[in-house]
Order: structure tokens, then C-alpha cells, then sequence
């Protein structure tokens, strides 16, 4: 349920409504527009008299949310959301590049690729400290150690810094250094893990799950911030079908239809999604020609010799030239890119 005031309606009233929610024992979330102010209604234990509330000072109407998705939803918050990462902006007009090995494996590595896609005008860092691997017996990880890693990588390139919370041991961790968490595509519905991620301070960035519709994925954002952390960030890396073409199949019709149904902001992950450098690019093209905000992809100075993901990551210079491309085909669209 949303709950439109009036354009005059006082902090007195909006204030008044949100009470009368509470005691009717659901959560109030009051959004302040340009114009006016609404108060979306969560939580499904009571039950809300509507002709009480539609009676409430300043209230101009009430609207019922059809989606069982509400805080995400775009009948929510009809304007786009706008996460700024230390100057960053991810869901405006400007593009935003993730880019970074698939896991850290040491300084040096990191050093050599973050001097390159800084340079080719990545804004974010990533690199896995936490990785979760298929086998037990992969690498894991550097953790903390990673941590510091990337903390250097920002320090040094003045980067902002991606990487994942494998699990709620980690989140904490994770939250102190970096300043995106990114929560897998294995983790999508780990409500637990969502749950904190929502009550922690840092922007996350949630990938979709394998096999998740794109309700799954929303409802899993809503667990995010019906927490209170409304910064979320989604990404679209694939899913699982028959096709054994490429390791998972990159679904860009979620990009428009989360951005006409929610108001957050959505990347495209066609390192992920393809499982393949040849197909990195095409795809990355075709993820910004579809409308998304920006992508994340895997870069390897030496793919070969990579611990994880090598056959998927880019050369620093072909990324390179995949920035170029990106910004022509995103300012036919009217966005902005460094
Ligand atoms: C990653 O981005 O490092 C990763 C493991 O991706 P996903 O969760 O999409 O498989
Ligand atoms: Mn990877």
C-alpha cells in the first residue's frame, strides 16, 4: 500500500499517518519527492483499515501496490535511484564500470590490473577475497589479506572498491573495507545473509541467482530493504538453461523490465554470463544498448595463469577498447561515461 499526501500536507501529518501505521503493527516508510511526499506500507502480519487512513489530515489518496515486491517497486518510487559511492553515481545519467580480476590473488596482480582499468576509465575495483568456488579444493581466497588488497587498490588508483560476502561471518569484514558489498549469484536467496546486509552501512550490490525469475530476484532486493538499506544495486550475470554454448545465458530482457517495474539501479555482468572473453564484449555492447547502468567485468593481465575465471577475462586491452565503444553506444542513449 502506498499512501499519496497532499502537496501542502506538514511534517505533522505525514508524521501523524506514519504512526497510525505503526500501531496498526506494519512498518512505515515515509519518501519525500520533489513534489510531494508518499508513505509506503510494509509488512503483512495486521491488517490496515484504509478508510481510516484515507480519513487522516493531509492524505490525497491511497494506492494499492499489485506487486509483492514494494519497497523495490517503481509504484513505490517512481524516480530512479541514484547511489553515489563516494562521488560515483550508479542509476543516473552516467555509465559506471566495475572491473577487476575475478578473484585477488595478490598485490602485484592487482596492482598491475588496477593501474589498467583505472586508467581506461573503470570507476570501481573488483576482486573477490571470498571466493565460492564449485570444489573444496579451489582457492578460496586471500580474505583479510584480500581486504587490504583492495584497500590499497583504492588508496593508490582512487578507485571505489566491489567484493563479496560469501556469508555473514564475512559481511562484517567486508563492510569495513569496501565500499560496495556484493552479494552472489549463490547467496540470492540467503535471506539470513540479506537480512544483515540490509542492516549494515554499505551500498550492495545483488547479483541474480542461477535459476531465479525476475519476481525471485526483486523479493530478494525487497529482503535488502525492508531492512533499511534502501541503496541497492542489482545485476543481471546469467542464468542456467539448456544451452551449452556459454556458461550460463546472459538475460538482457531483465534489464528493461526491472527498469520499467522498480526504480533501482541495474548492471550487466557478461564476464559471468558467458563464461567466455570472445563474448564479452558483443555483450557488453548489447547490455548498454538495452539500457543498463553500467557493467561489471572481469580483466586479467595474464588470463592463463589466472586462479580463477581466466578463460572469461578480458586482456587490460581489450577492456580498453571496450570502454571506448561503451561510451559511443551509451551517448546515443544519452549517457554519460569518463
Ligand atoms: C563474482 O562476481 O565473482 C561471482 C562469483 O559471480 P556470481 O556470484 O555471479 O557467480
Ligand atoms: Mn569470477
Amino acid at each position: 500500500m502506498l499512501i499519496v499526501m497532499e502537496l501542502g500536507a506538514t511534517r505533522e501529518m505525514v508524521d501523524k499517518v506514519c504512526r497510525e501505521i505503526e500501531k496498526a503493527g506494519l512498518k512505515a516508510h515515509p519518501m519525500p519527492g520533489a513534489i510531494r511526499t508518499a508513505i509506503g506500507v510494509t509488512g503483512n502480519k495486521a491488517q490496515i483499515d484504509a478508510d481510516h487512513i484515507e480519513a487522516q489530515l493531509g492524505v490525497k489518496e491511497i494506492i494499492h501496490v499489485t506487486k509483492p515486491y514494494k519497497l523495490v517497486s517503481r509504484e513505490f518510487y517512481p524516480e530512479d535511484t541514484v547511489i553515489d559511492v563516494n562521488g560515483i553515481k550508479i542509476g543516473g545519467e552516467a555509465l559506471v564500470t566495475m572491473a577487476g580480476p575475478c578473484a585477488v590473488e595478490t598485490r602485484k596482480q592487482c596492482m598491475i590490473i588496477g593501474e589498467k582499468v583505472a586508467a581506461a576509465g573503470a570507476q570501481i575495483f573488483r576482486g573477490g577475497a571470498y571466493k565460492p568456488r564449485t570444489s573444496p579444493y579451489s582457492f578460496q581466497g586471500l580474505e583479510e589479506e584480500g581486504l587490504k588488497i583492495l584497500a590499497e587498490v583504492r588508496e593508490k588508483f582512487g578507485m571505489a572498491i566491489i567484493t563479496e560476502a560469501i556469508d555473514t561471518e564475512a559481511l562484517k569484514l567486508v563492510s569495513d573495507y569496501a565500499d560496495i558489498v556484493q552479494i552472489g549469484a549463490r547467496n540470492m536467496q540467503n535471506f539470513s545473509l540479506l537480512k544483515k546486509a540490509g542492516r549494515q552501512p554499505r551500498p550492495v550490490m545483488l547479483k541474480r541467482g542461477m535459476s531465479a525469475t525476475l519476481e525471485e530476484f526483486l523479493m530478494a532486493a525487497e529482503y535488502i530493504m525492508s531492512e533499511g538499506n534502501h541503496n541497492v544495486i542489482l545485476c543481471e550475470r546469467g542464468v542456467r538453461t539448456f544451452a551449452d554454448h556459454t556458461r550460463n545465458t546472459l538475460d538482457l530482457s531483465a534489464v528493461p523490465y526491472v527498469k520499467r517495474t522498480s526504480h533501482l539501479p541495474i548492471i550487466v555482468d557478461p564476464s559471468h554470463g558467458t563464461g567466455k572473453a570472445h563474448k564479452v564484449i558483443p555483450l557488453s555492447r548489447a547490455a548498454i544498448a538495452s539500457g543498463a547502468d553500467g557493467l561489471m567485468i572481469e580483466v586479467h593481465h595474464d588470463p592463463a595463469n589466472a586462479f580463477s575465471d581466466g578463460p572469461q577475462s578480458l586482456l587490460p586491452e581489450k577492456f580498453d577498447q571496450l570502454m571506448k565503444e561503451i561510451k559511443a553506444i551509451g551517448a546515443v542513449l544519452g549517457r554519460t561515461s569518463p
